[in-house]
């Protein structure tokens, strides 16, 4: 099955199907499997929720006909994917960042909050019900999502890592700020550790169910646990990742690279469905913009 889904603009408001499981399964309190009907319920739930990508119904994937190459003509709302010139990702050559001595550190404050780990076929991502708040040169953005790519969407130096991590930050003027972590093959990620064995239930859900979308509730998740002290970040102005690929995002990438297991990278991979098991958008031309480096 793809992960591409048919286009259409109802909205339909049924319930959710709610799977119990037996108690030998408690760990997740309570699963939902939505069927290909219900997506457009979850296309609105998502769509208030702002996550990226999904202000639109989806009709992408990550090869063949509906592959990144022909999403700007896909919808006339994904036009910026073809034609923008603020896109994203990025290869971030090193030799060519600036140093800006006026950049700050990352100020957030994360808060526990209830959290729901969805799969939505072209991604694996966490949402967040109150995630807390980023301030980005004096402006609030609010914690909505965190999801992962398989392989890195950003490049430094041409060269590609195993998995990035994309936390998705949204402003009331409906901006976005994202901060990037990438990750190569090593030691397990304590987060990804975390939620590893839900991947296996979502995995196995959607293959056996035929299923695109499911989510999973995880209860309380804290992400300021996943910090660290120190961070040196490149920053500048791009798009969305996904369509509609709209060029409001001020993304910030980690320099420090961390690591997750081979393991973890094939849990992240294992739910994808089979157009999208490659998550990631090739790198965008840089048109004339510059990224900042702050350390
Ligand atoms: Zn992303």
């Amino acid at each position: 099955m793809q992960c591409v889904e048919k286009e259409g603009k109802q909205r339909v408001f049924a319930s959710r199907i709610r799977i119990t499981r037996p108690p030998s399964m408690a760990a997740p309190l309570s699963f939902f499997i939505i069927p290909i009907a219900l997506l457009l319920d979850l296309h609105t739930y998502a769509s208030s929720a702002g996550l990226v990508g999904l202000d639109t119904v989806l009709n992408f994937s990550y090869s063949g006909n509906t592959g990144p190459g022909r999403w700007g003509s896909l919808s006339p709302v994904y036009a910026p994917c073809a034609y923008g010139k603020w896109q994203s990702p990025i290869d971030i050559e090193t030799d060519k960042v600036v140093v800006n001595k006026t950049l700050k550190p990352l100020k957030r404050h994360y808060y526990p909050s209830n959290t729901t780990l969805i799969d939505h076929g072209y991604n694996v991502g966490m949402q967040f019900e109150n995630g807390g708040e980023f301030i980005v040169d004096g402006k609030k953005y609010t914690l909505l999502q965190m999801h992962w790519h398989v392989p890195s969407e950003h490049k430094i130096d041409g060269v590609l890592f195993a998995s990035e991590l994309h936390l998705v930050h949204k402003a009331s003027d409906g901006s976005y700020t994202v901060i990037a972590v990438l990750y190569k093959i090593g030691d397990a990620d304590p987060t990804v550790a975390k939620i590893q064995r839900k991947l296996g239930y979502l995995a196995k859900e959607v293959s056996a169910r035929h299923e695109v979308v499911a989510q999973v509730d995880l209860g309380t998740f804290h992400i300021e646990k996943m910090r660290r002290k120190t961070h040196k970040y490149y920053k500048y102005g791009g798009s969305l990742t996904t369509p509609p690929c709209s060029e409001n995002v001020i993304w910030h990438i980690f320099t420090k690279v961390r690591s997750m297991s081979k393991e973890q990278v094939e849990a992240l991979r294992a739910p994808l469905q089979s157009t999208c098991k490659s998550n990631h958008r090739p790198v965008q031309p840089m048109h004339g913009r510059h990224v900042q480096l702050f350390i």
